[in-house]
C-alpha cells in the first residue's frame, strides 16, 4: 500500500537542532521536510530571534505549535489546570502538555520521520514516541537509528535474516567477515555496543541498508519508502561541527550562549545560559538563574511571580533567598572552582556551555 511519509524537524531554540535543519537543507534538499516550533509562550527572547533567522535561511515557515487556544499563553493555561503545581524533574507535566501532546495532536495518525539533532559525540537518547507511526531517526550519527531499532535488527533471532540481508547489500570484499559477525550471538563476551561497532567500522552505507530492508517487513514508517539518501550518508557531526554549520551558513548562535565576564571577591569568571528551553527552567543550575537575574531582571522578576503558595523552581532555596549579595557571591564562587575543575578534566570542548551541558540529565525535547 502507498501512504505518503512525512518529515518533519523540531525546532527548540538550542543550537543542535538549529545545526540540524541547516545540515538537512544544505545536504539532503530532496527530502521535503517540515519544520516546527513547540512554543510553551515562556521562552527566551533569543529563542525567537533565532527561529526568525532560521526561517530566512531556510526560505520556510516554522509552523509554531501551540498547546491550547486559549487567551492565556501555553504554560499559563494548564499552571491553572494543575492549580499552581509548578513542574519540575519529577513532575514533568510541562513537557507533556507544551511539547509532547501538541506534537503528537500535530501529527494524527499520519507517518511521519521526526529528525532529532543528537550528536555522534553524545551518549544519550532523543525522545522516541511511542506511538508507531513516528520514528525518530539521527542523522548526525554515523548511524541514523533509534536504539529500540537497533536492539530489534540485532536480536540474535534475527541473525538469518540479517546474514541475507548482508549477502544482497554488502560488497564482496567484506562479505566474509561481515557473516562472522553477524553469525557471532550477542553475548556477555560479545556485547551489543561491540558488534555494532563491528558492523559500522566495516561500512556504515551497508549497515544502514541492511537495516532499512530489514524494517521493510516490519511497521516503521522507514518501511514506505522507496529509497533514503540517509542510507549513504557516511558523515558525522560533533559539537565543533556545529558550531562550523553555523558559521558557514551565516546563522548566528543563540545570543544565550554568549559567554559573558564577572567579577567577584576578586575572582574573575565567565557565565552564560547552557540550554534553549523556558526561561524559568527547574533544570537551569544556580549560575544560571544569576545569569537570568543580572541579564533579563524583567524575566527573573517574572519567574519569581510563580513562586507561591508554597512552591518554587528549587527545591533547596527560593529565588528570593539566591539573589541575596552574600548567596550571589557564593554561587559565583562554587561555579568558577567546578568550571576550574571540569577545565581541567576531559571535555569534548572548551566552550562553557558544552562543558555545563555535558552531565545534567535534560529533557531532549526542549534543550536539542
Ligand atoms: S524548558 Fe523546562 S520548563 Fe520548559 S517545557 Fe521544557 S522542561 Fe518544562
Amino acid at each position: 500500500m502507498i501512504r505518503k511519509v512525512r518529515h518533519v524537524l523540531g525546532i527548540s531554540g538550542g543550537k543542535d537542532s538549529a545545526a540540524l535543519a541547516m545540515y538537512m537543507k544544505t545536504y539532503h534538499p530532496e527530502i521535503d521536510m517540515e519544520y516546527y516550533f513547540s512554543d510553551t509562550g515562556k521562552e527566551l527572547p533569543e529563542t525567537y530571534e533565532l527561529i526568525a533567522e532560521l526561517e530566512s535561511f531556510l526560505g520556510k515557515k516554522i509552523l509554531k505549535l501551540e498547546a491550547n487556544h486559549s487567551h492565556k499563553n501555553p504554560f499559563d493555561h494548564y499552571l491553572d489546570i494543575y492549580n499552581g503545581f509548578l513542574p519540575s524533574s519529577m513532575a514533568r507535566w510541562c513537557t507533556q502538555k507544551l511539547k509532547l501532546e501538541p506534537f503528537e495532536r500535530w501529527i494524527s495518525s499520519d507517518l511521519v520521520i521526526s529528525y532529532v539533532g543528537i550528536r555522534d559525540d553524545e551518549d544519550r537518547e532523543g525522545y522516541v514516541s511511542t506511538k508507531p507511526n513516528i520514528q525518530s531517526v539521527f542523522p548526525f550519527r554515523k548511524h541514523i537509528w533509534s536504539i529500540e531499532v537497533l536492539h530489534k535488527v540485532l536480536h540474535n533471532s534475527n541473525r538469518e535474516r540479517i546474514a541475507e540481508l548482508y549477502k544482497i547489500h554488502g560488497s564482496e570484499e567484506m562479505l566474509t567477515r561481515s557473516l562472522e559477525i553477524v553469525w557471532e550471538p550477542q553475548s556477555p563476551k560479545y556485547l551489543f555496543s561491540q558488534k555494532m561497532k563491528d558492523l559500522l567500522q566495516l561500512s556504515i552505507s551497508t549497515f544502514n541498508h541492511v537495516v532499512f530492508n530489514f524494517l521493510k517487513t516490519e511497521n516503521h514508517p522507514v518501511s514506505y519508502l522507496n529509497e533514503y539518501s540517509l542510507l549513504d550518508n557516511e558523515d558525522s557531526v560533533d559539537i565543533k561541527r556545529v558550531y562550523q554549520l553555523f558559521r558557514e551558513n551565516g546563522v548566528k548562535v543563540p545570543g544565550y550562549y554568549e559567554e559573558i565576564e564577572f567579577e567577584v571577591n576578586g575572582k574573575k569568571g565567565k557565565y552564560n545560559r547552557s540550554r534553549s528551553g523556558c526561561f524559568f527552567c527547574f533544570y537551569q543550575r544556580k549560575i544560571e538563574w544569576i545569569w537570568l537575574y543580572e541579564r533579563h531582571p524583567e524575566l527573573f522578576r517574572k519567574a519569581q511571580e510563580y513562586e507561591k503558595d508554597g512552591y518554587s523552581w528549587m527545591d533547596s532555596e527560593t529565588l528570593e533567598q539566591i539573589i541575596q549579595p552574600e548567596r550571589i557571591a557564593q554561587i559565583k564562587l562554587d561555579y568558577i572552582a567546578t568550571l576550574k575543575k571540569k577545565l581541567n578534566g576531559k571535555s569534548k570542548s572548551n566552550k562553557l556551555i558544552d562543558i555545563l551541558a555535558d552531565d545534567n540529565e535534560v529533557c531532549a525535547n526542549c534543550f536539542i
